[in-house]
Parts: C-alpha cells; structure tokens; sequence
C-alpha cells in the first residue's frame, strides 16, 4: 500500500498537537484502504512543552516521529527537514494549529489519482485576519508576480500533497535561503488548486508579526527576482540623463544671462537626490550580496539535535 508522509512544523504549539492529531487520525481512518500514514513533527525549537509532548505521542503510536531542532531555525528549515526525512510515496505539509483542514486531504487524493502531480490548497478569502495583513499580502502577491517569473498564487498555503518525484526534485534546489513559496512554483509539475475558506487557529497564537511578515516577503522578492537590482539601473540612468538636461540648462541661462550668484537651494536639491538615488542601489545590491554570502558559507540549513 502507498505510503503518505505528513510533515508538520511546529514552533510552540503544546496546545494544538493532539487536536490536530485527533483531526487528522480520523481522515487516516477514512483513507485506511488507500493509504498508510506516516506523521512526521519537526520541534522548531520550541520553548514550552511541545518536544515533551512529540516524545509521548511518538511513544504512544508507531506510525508518529518527530525530529528536533536544537534552536529555533524558522518554518523554511523545518519544512526542508521534513521533506529529507519523509518517505512516503507522497507527501504533504500541514500546520499543526488545523487551519490547514486535514479532511481537504481525501479530495486531494482523489486529484493525485486523477493524475495531478501536487494539489495545493488556497484560501479563498482572508476572513479574520487583521485588514492590513490583508492589504499587505495582496499587495505583495501583486508586485512579486510582476516582477518575478515565478508565479505566486495568491492565497495558496504551504499546505499542499505532493507526489515523491516533486518532492524530489524540491529538494535537489540546494539553496539555503529558502523561500518555499517560490520553490514549490519554480519546479513546475501539474498543479491543481482546491479553495477554502480560511479557519482561525484551533489554540496558540501566531508566531508571525507585522516585522517578520515583512522581511519575509523581501526573502520573496529578492531570492525570486533581479528586478530590484534593475530598478537600481533604471533609477541610475533616468536620473543621468535628467542631469544631462540640467546641466544644458545651466550652461545655455549662463550663455543668455550670465552668472548671477544663485541656485544653491537647488545644488543641495540634487546632490540630495542623487545621494539617496546611490545609497538605495547600494542597499539593494547589498540585500543580493548578503544572500550571497549566506550561501558561499553553505551552513546546514538545521541541525538535529533529537529524533524520535
Ligand atoms: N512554525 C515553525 N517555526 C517557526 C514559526 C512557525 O515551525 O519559527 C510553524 C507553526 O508551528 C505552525 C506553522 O509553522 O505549524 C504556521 O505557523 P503560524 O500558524 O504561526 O502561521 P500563520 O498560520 O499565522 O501564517
Ligand atoms: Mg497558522
């Protein structure tokens, strides 16, 4: 029988655990004649209770393991160290806190079977989040689908069932800045969406705040895009051929009118301007070289500190 490996990343989630395996352990009930489940928790470095949990839940069935981190390393890592260790024939990746309904799985399956290689899973709408995040995210998904040729789908969730040839080939990208998101449209494959509607977290909290959603999303742009390094260019060359212009300018009034001793409010202007011109190129090409050097240094992306 087919095997499928359920990865879930958890970063203090003592409250949603056994919801979430109580959940789940039904659909592995209604799926028991096509599937054999295998669950998988990666302890994010978790400070409460979490890994004590994992090691008792483990104990108590065969078919639940977790690995554990030896700090906090962030969901792209834990994502990562899931789909390494997993190895069922197919795949998927869940939030433990049930906003990822586990019963979406046997439509899901059902697609695999109609010949799909992954079905992700979108939220149809964005209720009972705070309206900025809203704004904030819509916005990005705009911007990084212009700018970008990788497509973003708006909404789409981690959540997804994944065939062991995808997972595969997600994990020959060897980068260790990893932006799932992009990762997982990059390689392709037939991918169909299934919508719902967006869930509230069973317990716990979010671990995400306005500032991490943030620098999270310049992970998107810059490791998916060299546009902001054009706008660096573009921005460079408009403002040479503006200055080209002002300096004819100045010449030709000087040539018609002489010198009267003036004009330094706007010589501060534009040194100003070109000044914040250079040190936005700068900034930006310095996001790609610390990228850069974060690679060349080829750490390990986790590191394990206990398994079970
Ligand atoms: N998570 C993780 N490491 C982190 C932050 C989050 O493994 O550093 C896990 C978390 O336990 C949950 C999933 O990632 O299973 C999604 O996190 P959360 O629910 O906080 O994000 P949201 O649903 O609000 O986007
Ligand atoms: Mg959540």
């Amino acid at each position: 029988m087919k095997k499928l490996s359920i990865v879930v990343p958890c970063y203090n989630e003592e409250a949603t655990i056994q919801p979430f395996l109580a959940e789940t352990q039904k659909v592995e009930k209604a799926m028991s004649q096509d599937l054999v489940f295998d669950y998988l928790f990666i302890n994010d470095g978790s400070k409460d209770r979490t890994l004590e949990i994992l090691r008792k839940t483990a104990a108590q069935f065969d078919n639940v393991h977790y690995l554990s981190f030896s700090r906090n390393f962030g969901k792209e890592a834990a994502l990562l160290a899931g789909l390494e260790e997993a190895e069922g024939d197919l795949v998927t990746v869940m939030d433990v806190d049930l906003q990822d309904p586990p019963e979406l799985l046997l439509s899901m399956y059902k697609k695999i079977q109609e010949g799909y290689d992954v079905i992700g899973t979108r939220r149809s709408d964005r209720k009972g989040e705070p309206v900025i995040r809203s704004l904030f995210a819509k916005t990005f998904y705009w911007l990084v689908n212009k700018i970008s040729d990788t497509e973003m789908v708006d909404g789409a969730r981690d959540f997804r069932l994944m065939t062991r040839q995808v997972v595969d080939s997600i994990l020959e990208l060897g980068e260790i800045n990893r932006f799932s998101k992009g990762l997982f449209s990059w390689v392709g494959y037939d991918v169909s969406y299934i919508p719902y509607e967006n869930r509230e977290r069973v317990a716990g909290d979010t671990s995400w705040n306005f500032w991490s959603l943030l620098k999270y999303s310049i992970d998107g742009f810059i490791n998916f895009s060299y546009a902001p390094l054009n706008l660096a260019t573009w921005a460079g060359i408009i403002s040479f051929l503006l200055s080209i212009f002002a300096i004819l300018f100045v010449v030709i009034r000087y040539l018609l009118f002489g010198d009267p001793v003036s004009g330094w409010a706007s010589t501060i202007s534009v040194i100003l301007f070109l000044g914040g011109l250079q040190l936005l190129a700068l900034g930006i090409i310095g996001k790609y070289i610390a990228k850069i050097f974060l690679e060349t240094k080829k750490r390990p992306v986790y590191i394990v500190k206990e398994k079970g």
